[in-house]
């Protein structure tokens, strides 16, 4: 599942959000205050290659096929 990134429009707080494909994030709530409906910055999360905070335990990288986000099928 891809992760992307958000920003909020009310206190411009970035952060991520692992989502299915096809969700626009629009009932989203900001972490930090709150507001709904942050915008988001970019689609084309799927290998960070780095075991993110927020979602440690999550089954580490995102990327279904290495852990170093260095694969072919990284494709970024
Ligand atoms: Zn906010």
């Amino acid at each position: 599942m891809p992760i992307y990134e958000y920003e909020c429009d009310g206190c411009g707080k970035r952060f991520e959000v692992r989502q299915a494909i096809g969700e626009d994030g629009s009932d989203l709530k900001c972490p930090d205050c709150g507001v709904v409906g942050p915008t988001r910055l970019f689609s084309s999360f799927f290998c960070s290659g780095s075991d993110d905070l927020s979602f440690s335990g999550a089954g580490g990288s995102s990327c279904s096929t290495c852990s170093t986000g260095n694969c072919t099928s990284c494709g970024i």
